[in-house]
């Protein structure tokens, strides 16, 4: 009887709108709630123009798509990153069965345009960013003649598209997202970031930031992500060193960028003061504690810091000598702790400099620097970074095939015959390394240490929400990402779904459809003053 109705529903659907356009975020494992919104989706529905009416928008981490709703001559766009690429060929295979124009997009797709077309079946693909190029791929689509690349390069952040909020089912995700910069000027060696966004900041003003952050909080988000590459894109030593050389120019840009980061962090101060912010920053800010106090009038309650490593072996082996250790990374750490914000801190394993000791000292400094939440991952070379075409050069002429695959194409090995670590250790067996890493894991997500670790919050619902939040994170990433067989992490997605429903509950908030965008925010030598309202 239900699949009567679908049916019906559907049909009429394709009668009266000929043309649907369908963009869809792949994942194997759906939780049917999910923590942070897929902004791209909600993006990409921004720029695709009106004529074509509002877009299906399919976020497989909620739930999966549903093959019956797309229909012969609809466009369907799919964008993909390595770890969801092989779902996203499934997908496109489907599509364009069903005889839609296929195209997909995102940094996998960007790096490896002919996968997409052999094994995703695109008709074309968009190589960089969607925002501008999008129009014209839909635009070719209707006149029948898709071409095979669009390139979107890197748009600058005066054209970013304004996201389609509206389109978003408020119920399904915790937390909103906002991008308020693009790039890195850094250079870590396991991360694709500066080479596919560019090392050049390209920084949004903050008028349209906090527009936007307005706009959710009216739909009743108050826990808003800033899905930034980098936060905290100039620091004190770049200026430092502009200042050495005698750079007008660069002393220039800088302070530029350094007075957008605060004006913006400023106007989040007359945000309504109940909404939280997280964001993603490099360890250095530690040094520079007018960011943090700023950073911490905005509400901005926490950060995820990729301390990557606890020994200078282990720095050097991911180009991240900025980073301290021992004693100084510890004081670093909590240095954020500090000022107001708690930190996510990311660590890597499988380092070649890793011992069997490095699993307990990591595991000792996360305690002891009072991070309020970790994840531990095992090295994975992704391709477009570094430490990637190292690792294929060295397996050219490697002829170990699993599923059909070299190992330099991992993600296409089917999901159940995957290896949990790729680059072989100096001194340690993969299944070790596995196995120690898991154990670092349930260490730190005990029971016992995270309601330890709560009282960062002071009233037992936040205690509480800290909890739940502390062992959904453990559930979706640890279980699902290191687990061994696909049992336990089927079990794993099931135990998350369970957890992640209170957890929506506690971080939603009633609407706020009145709330006005507040008045713009005046700069004056790198100081941001509040512009008066009278
Ligand atoms: S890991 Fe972070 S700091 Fe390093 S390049 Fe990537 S975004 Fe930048």
């Amino acid at each position: 009887m239900g699949h009567l109705v679908v049916r019906s529903t559907t049909t009429l659907e394709a009668q009266l709108n000929p043309v649907k356009i369908h963009l869809i975020n792949p994942s194997h494992i759906s939780f049917g709630t999910a923590v942070i919104t897929p902004r791209w989706l909600y993006v990409l529905a921004g720029a695709t123009p009106a004529s074509f009416g509002d877009p299906i928008l399919v976020d497989e981490t909620l739930a999966q798509v549903e093959p019956e709703r797309i229909h012969a001559g609809d466009i369907v766009g799919i964008g993909i990153h390595t770890g969801n690429a092989l779902r996203g060929y499934e997908i496109g295979k489907m599509a364009r069965e069903r005889g839609a124009y296929v195209v997909f997009g995102g940094i996998h797709a960007t790096l490896y345009p002919e996968e997409a077309m052999e094994l995703g079946k695109a008709h074309g693909v968009v190589k960089g960013d969607g925002d501008v190029v999008w129009a014209s791929v839909l635009a070719d689509c209707m006149k029948g003649e898709p071409k095979a690349i669009y390139l979107g390069g890197r748009v600058d952040a005066s054209q970013f598209f304004p996201a389609r909020w509206d389109l978003l089912p408020r119920k399904s995700y915790m937390w909103a997202s906002v991008q308020t910069v693009r790039g890195c000027p850094k250079h870590c060696s396991f991360c694709s970031v500066w080479r596919t966004d560019g090392q050049k900041p390209r920084q949004r003003s903050s008028d349209a930031v906090i527009e936007e952050i307005v706009h959710l909080r009216r739909l009743g988000f108050r826990f808003v992500a800033l899905a930034d590459d980098n936060f905290y894109p100039v620091t004190l030593t770049d200026i430092k060193l502009a200042e050495r050389q005698g750079d007008k120019r660069r002393i220039q840009e800088l302070t530029d960028l350094r007075a957008e980061r605060f004006a913006l962090m400023e106007g989040m101060t007359q945000l309504p003061r109940d909404m939280i912010f997280f964001t993603q920053i490099t360890m250095e800010a530690a040094e520079d504690p007018t960011f943090l106090d700023a950073m911490r009038r905005a509400n901005i309650k926490g950060a995820l810091v990729g301390v990557e490593a606890v020994t200078p072996e282990g720095l050097k082996d991911v180009f991240k000598e900025f980073n301290r250790t021992g004693a100084d990374l510890v004081a670093q750490l909590k240095t954020f702790r500090r000022h107001g914000v708690h930190v996510l801190g990311s660590f890597i394993f499988g380092l070649p400099s890793d011992r069997p000791a490095t699993f307990e000292a990591t595991a000792a400094v996360a305690q002891e620097a009072e991070l309020a939440f970790a994840q531990f991952v095992m090295l994975t070379p992704f391709p477009g970074t570094v430490d990637f075409a190292k690792w294929e050069k060295g397996l050219e002429l490697d002829p170990t095939r699993i599923g059909g695959f070299p190992l330099t194409r991992h993600w296409l090995i089917p999901q159940e015959l995957r290896p949990k670590l790729y680059c072989a250790h100096p001194v340690m067996a993969a299944d070790e390394i596995r196995q120690r890493t898991q154990g670092v894991w349930d260490r730190f997500y005990s029971l016992g240490l995270i309601w330890k670790r709560s009282r960062c919050v002071k009233s037992l619902r936040g205690r509480l929400t800290f909890t739940l939040v502390s062992k959904l994170y453990r559930q979706m990433y640890a279980n699902t990402g290191i687990a061994t067989d696909s049992a336990r992490a089927a079990r794993s997605a099931r135990w998350a779904r369970w957890i992640a429903m209170p957890l929506q509950y506690l971080f939603s908030a009633p609407p706020m459809p009145e709330l006005q965008v507040p008045v713009s925010i005046e700069i004056e030598s790198g100081i941001p003053i509040v512009a008066s309202s009278s």
